[in-house]
């Protein structure tokens, strides 16, 4: 906890997962002063003893550090005490390790890693609290995978909704950039699609990002992603991507995406903690469906996705209600 008398940090316990206790005119409560990560355990069992590595259910965590300063970043753009990045650490390490023995075996998912900054103190008024509380939880995960193969993902690029306003908190772990997202969502599996990527807001022209996730989109050997400034949270697994993207070999760009360009990929796939990469099959744009790649359902039958988009680029399929093939 964060206290105004003493103005730093203290405290911090290992507890059994139960509820919190707050006062209704918490501000978090009220006017949303949050932010949170997102970080993803893995079981290292590698080595040369395996057996002892499973033993110690060894874990790793995915480049904490780089959580550690987007959290900072985040608290001091919502006038919040930041976390010192020591402390941010030795709470997601404590955490992973108590929490060791529900960390899946390796491929088989991940323990996904939650920590929450919020404005605990009572104040009715619109001020930064009095007071903060800053708590790590954890929840096993599975793999993205079922049955072996990465599920595709069908997107709509949403035309009449935005997550995120200029030169607001897009760029943060905002709580409260998720709420606008939920109609939207729901919007878009009414499409039959699993979720949006949201247009910038001031000309309804490029990508930003989806409701969780940063998008790339492939030309050829080019991998190109939106710039993550502005309103597009610049996400870890985004940045780790493009290192190995240009290791790869492949030409790396970060600029703006037009849905025009999109629309016209070889491949698009998107990137997040929870989501790791994930091909996009699909993007629906104002009722015209784009396929990108030729897999199988995760009943494994074969879905006819078409023809590649590389081949041509002859792989629309507008379909008029927008569902799924
Ligand atoms: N954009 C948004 C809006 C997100 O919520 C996330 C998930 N944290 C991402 C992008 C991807 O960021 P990261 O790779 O750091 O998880």
């Amino acid at each position: 906890n964060w206290s105004p008398d003493t103005c730093r940090w203290d405290g911090g316990e290992l507890v059994p997962y139960g509820p919190l206790t707050l006062l209704p005119a918490a501000q978090v409560l009220n006017y949303g002063q949050s932010i949170f990560e997102g970080l993803k355990a893995y079981r290292f069992d590698g080595g040369s003893d395996a057996a002892a590595a499973a033993a110690e259910h060894r874990v790793l965590l995915f480049r904490p550090d780089a959580n550690a300063a987007r959290f900072e970043a985040g608290a001091r753009r919502m006038c919040m005490p930041p976390v010192p990045s020591a402390m941010f650490l030795a709470a997601v390490q404590a955490v992973a390790r108590a929490n060791a023995a529900w960390v899946p075996p390796p491929a088989r998912g991940s323990l996904y890693i939650r920590p929450l900054l919020l404005g605990t103190g009572p104040l009715l008024g619109l001020c930064p609290a009095p007071s903060y509380t800053f708590l790590v939880y954890a929840v096993p995960v599975g793999g993205r995978a079922k049955e072996g193969r990465l599920v595709p993902l069908d997107y709509l690029i949403h035309e009449s909704r935005h997550r995120a306003a200029p030169r607001g908190v897009g760029s943060t772990k905002a709580a409260g950039n998720y709420s606008p997202c939920l109609l939207a969502q729901a919007e878009a599996r009414a499409q039959g699609c699993h979720d949006c990527i949201y247009l910038d807001a001031k000309s309804d022209t490029y990508l930003e990002e989806g409701s969780g996730c940063n998008v790339f989109m492939t030309r050829g050997s080019v991998v190109t992603t939106p710039p993550a400034a502005g309103s597009i949270l610049p996400g870890i697994t985004r940045a780790s991507l493009l290192q190995l993207a240009a290791a790869l070999g492949y030409a790396v760009r970060e600029a703006p995406i037009s849905w025009k360009e999109a629309l016209q990929a070889d491949e698009m796939f998107g990137s997040g903690t929870a989501l790791v990469v994930q091909p996009i099959r699909s993007v629906t744009f104002k009722g015209r469906r784009v396929m990108f790649c030729r897999t199988s359902s995760s009943n494994g039958t074969s879905v006819d996705d078409g023809e590649s988009a590389a081949n041509g680029h002859a792989n629309e399929h507008a379909n008029g209600n927008g569902q799924a093939n």
